[in-house]
């Protein structure tokens, strides 16, 4: 057998729907000596963790916590420790993720009821309003930030409309988490996630999660076993709490790079890790409409850290990516579902969203737009993008 070449990735700028840009302190962390899954170091850094996630999520949940697998994972965990089979759940459709969360639910053995909104829209209360009066679900979940197509949901009055109805919140906050502010006590959600490798400069592989009281006094009294063995928090939550008792073993170097990329968030400071994400979305902005590109997401309602925006006509999406890859080094998404060649998602994710990879990035897609002929004034991308810059104080 031969052996296979030496490890030699390239470098790149990832600025698609996910994984983003790795801080270097993170990449650093994650090459840290490993200790055991039981040794003290490693209990006490779950420990912090769990703190840090805590002041992240804004909650004062006991069970809040990261599992082993990715954002998806986090998505079933939370799914399936809820459900039992036949209680009904509504689930809140208008992309992918959505999407995923009702079939994640069906396959859980909930009867789910799915409420759309056409792709690139949010959720209002009235249009929940008369479903939930008629379905009385157990449980309704939503996405926060729909990240195949660019759209913010507002969670607060959906929350109040929801808790009337005497259900659970389950919302996915895979994307949001780090980039916007999300208030898991203030919002009252009972049941939530989130990804690594999104808004929290780390690679994937693991899934903050976090349960309110009232969602976990649900899963004291389920009357039958929770549906997945790996992911039942009754058994991660004696893991991760007093107890100790073994589960798995712990992805220890993941754990260290989340452990880093949480010290960042915080070292930064929330208010101002939210501002710059702002800040850097109005900049990209700012030089797409000055390349006529126009966003996807309904007006008013554009996610900072995902911007999903339409191809211009005549344009050919794969050259492009291919491209900006290729020759600049620099990863974007194109879109999926009902988007498919018909949009591209630029992400500000993270240690992505600076002023470095959006200038880079203005410049690159200048150059092969006006490759394609397509028309604007040249250099009015990057210099908009500028003059966002420069109007700071
Ligand atoms: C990325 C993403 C997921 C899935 O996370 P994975 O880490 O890919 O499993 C779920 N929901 C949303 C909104 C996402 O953006």
């Amino acid at each position: 057998m031969t052996v296979a070449p030496p490890l030699n990735p390239p470098v790149r700028t990832l600025m698609g729907p996910g994984p983003s840009d790795i801080h270097p302190r993170v990449l650093e962390a994650l090459g840290k000596n490993t200790v055991g899954h039981l040794d003290p170091y490693y209990l006490s850094l779950m420990d912090d963790v769990q703190r840090m996630l805590r002041e992240l999520f804004r909650t004062q949940n006991e069970l809040t916590m990261a599992i082993s697998a990715t954002g998806s994972a986090g998505m079933e965990a939370t799914v399936v420790n809820l459900i039992e089979p036949d209680d009904k759940m509504v689930v809140c459709v208008n992309g992918v993720f959505g999407g995923r969360m009702a079939d994640v639910a069906e396959r859980a053995g909930a009867k789910v009821v799915r409420a759309e909104r056409p792709w690139g829209e949010v959720f209002n209360v009235e249009d929940l309003r008369s479903v939930l009066a008629k379905e009385r679900p157990k449980v309704v979940g939503i996405v926060m930030a729909e990240t195949s197509t660019g759209a913010s949901q507002p969670i607060e009055e959906i929350s109040k409309l929801v808790h009337e109805h005497d259900a659970l919140l389950l919302v996915d906050a895979v994307t949001s988490l780090g980039g916007i502010p999300v208030e898991v006590d203030g919002w009252q959600i009972d049941a939530i996630y989130s990804g690594s490798q999104k808004c929290l400069s780390c690679p994937p592989g693991l899934a903050p999660i976090s349960f309110s009281p009232r969602a976990m006094e649900v899963i004291k009294s389920r009357k039958t076993k929770v549906r997945s063995w790996y992911l039942d928090v009754s058994m991660l939550a004696s893991y991760w709490g007093s107890d100790r008792a073994y589960h798995h073993t712990a992805p220890i170097n993941m754990s260290y790079g989340l452990y880093e990329a949480l010290r960042l968030i915080h070292g930064e400071g929330l208010e101002n890790c939210y501002a710059r994400h702002q800040l850097n979305h109005v900049a990209l902005a700012s030089g797409l409409e000055q390349l006529g590109i126009l966003y996807a997401a309904q007006e008013g309602h554009r996610l900072p850290m995902l911007n999903a925006v339409k191809i211009p006509d005549g344009i050919d999406d794969a050259q492009i990516r291919r491209e900006l890859l290729q020759r600049f080094g620099i990863e974007i998404g194109g879109g999926l579902g009902a988007f498919k060649g018909k949009v591209w998602r630029i992400g500000l994710m993270g240690y992505a969203a600076r002023s470095g990879n959006v200038l880079l990035f203005l410049g690159a897609l200048e150059q092969l737009l006006a490759e394609q002929g397509h028309k604007f004034q040249h250099g009015a991308g990057v210099a908009a993008a500028n003059a966002v810059y420069l109007d700071q104080p």
